[in-house]
């Protein structure tokens, strides 16, 4: 059997009979087999600080989520065709935390399958097909999401851009097309020509899908007044907006318990997903009771799993330990504590080139002095970490941000830990660049 497991066998045995497009973290990969907290295990029992997983939100493996799904997977788990109170219970737990306009959930799988509903219901209510998203975003993997995910059809690989899609620049204040002040509104200004141009052509748009802090993108928080200008524009064309909270939802933000509250604005449509479930596939479609009731033109709408008893159960509790454990305020603490002490490491290592990020969603860019992207010291960082037993995950179109989104249990001493894991590894003659 320990043969059998071997890393060699497992690596050849996913190359030759698992899709081939998988991918694998880290020079030499690692071989997980336990989770717990902050905690993943491999398996000689060695213990990794994770900075990575912002699906375990409450913790890997948290014993109450464990139970729910456990107690309800032992008694029923069926389709939303019958009667169950555990569909209500979640459903009114986060009707909760959402704004009162957001008023209907729709219970779904995974991230991709949230944004693809939003993306039919934006078509459906609208009559419309042109959707403006924003550059290097990334919003799943089914067709109709990939369509506009710039990150994947402009990435390796990828496609030209669909005739009804159009990309916004990514909103980086810090590498962008524009910086200072005020350029939110510079940024924001393509989606008002946009929707002129395609106004001359005779078209009208179905909506602006965006993630509320771009992740795939590096860490990007949107400069001032970036959403609220984008949903007006969109709004006055008659278009839907849907904000992508798969990443940044369940209070990661700290300051609030979605990132789109961040901004004062009020979408048609939120969706969430990766830490719904704490590790099990739920995701849901948040929208207003208007979209709602446009969307349901007749046909039925099926989920074979979602909304089941299980996953529902699950929800719920994810929803119930981040207040018992008052997980929001821990990123507020932890996240502003962190990013306080990398913004004096910055001063200390000028490779660090940017810190950003709100609550336990932040990132750091690594560059020389003259702003150049560094990838490969990007990459030395992560798998010297790695060594360290601290995971940490590289993103950002140059491939030059270091991306930390740990679950939310991460400790103030778990924040110290990995400062001083990168102030070695800072130190190191790898890491100081030509200047
Ligand atoms: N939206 C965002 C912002 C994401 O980061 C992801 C996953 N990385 C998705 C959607 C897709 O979610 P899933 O992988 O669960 O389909």
């Amino acid at each position: 059997f320990e043969d059998k497991i071997s890393d060699e066998n497992i690596i050849n045995f996913r190359k030759e009979h698992l899709g081939k497009g998988l991918s694998l973290s880290y020079e030499k990969p690692l071989h997980i087999v336990r989770g717990e907290g902050v905690y993943l295990i491999d398996i000689e029992g060695r213990k990794y600080l994770d900075t990575v997983n912002n699906v375990n939100h409450v913790g890997h493996q948290h014993p109450k989520v464990v139970a729910a799904g456990q107690r309800q997977m032992a008694v029923l788990n069926t389709n939303t065709r019958y009667l169950h109170e555990e569909i209500i219970a979640y459903a009114e737990a986060l009707l909760k935390k959402l704004p009162p306009h957001l008023s209907v959930i729709h219970i779904v799988n995974s991230g991709s399958e949230a944004n693809e509903l939003a993306l039919r219901m934006a078509k459906t209510v609208t009559g419309n097909k042109d959707i403006l998203a924003i550059e290097v975003g990334y919003h799943g993997n089914t067709n109709a999401v990939m369509d506009v995910s710039s990150y994947k059809f402009e990435g390796k690989g990828g496609f030209p851009k669909p005739e009804n899609t159009h990309i916004l620049p990514l909103p980086d204040s810090f590498r962008g097309k524009y910086s200072g002040e005020n350029c939110g509104i510079d940024y924001t200004n393509h989606a008002a020509e946009i929707i002129q141009n395609l106004k001359a052509e005779g078209k009208e748009i179905a909506g602006f899908i965006g993630e509320t802090m771009i992740s795939c993108g590096g860490q990007i928080v949107p400069p001032k007044n970036y959403f609220k200008e984008i949903y007006k524009h969109i709004r006055e064309a008659g278009g839907i907006c849907i904000a992508d909270e798969v990443q940044t939802g369940f209070g990661r933000m700290g300051k609030t318990f979605w990132a789109f509250q961040l901004y004062d604005v009020q979408p048609d449509i939120v969706t969430m997903g990766k830490p719904a479930g704490n590790g099990h596939p739920l995701a849901v479609v948040a929208c207003t009771k208007e979209v709602a009731e446009k969307f349901n033109t007749g046909m039925e709408y099926f989920n074979t799993f979602g909304g089941n008893p299980v996953s529902c159960a699950i929800g719920r509790m994810v929803l119930e330990v981040i207040e018992e454990e008052n997980l929001q305020q821990n990123a507020l603490e932890v996240g502003g504590f962190l990013i306080a002490e990398l913004k004096k490491l910055q001063k200390q290592f000028p490779i660090i080139g940017d810190v950003r990020g709100e609550g336990l969603f932040l990132g750091f860019e690594l560059n020389d002095s003259n702003k150049n992207p560094l990838p490969e010291h990007a990459s030395y960082l992560a798998n010297r970490m790695k060594q360290l037993g601290i995971l940490m995950s590289i993103d950002g179109p140059d491939h030059n941000v270091l991306k930390i989104k740990p679950p939310m249990v991460f400790s103030k001493e778990d924040a110290e830990e990995l400062l001083y894991r990168l102030h070695t590894v800072f130190g190191e003659d790898f890491m100081v660049p030509s200047f």
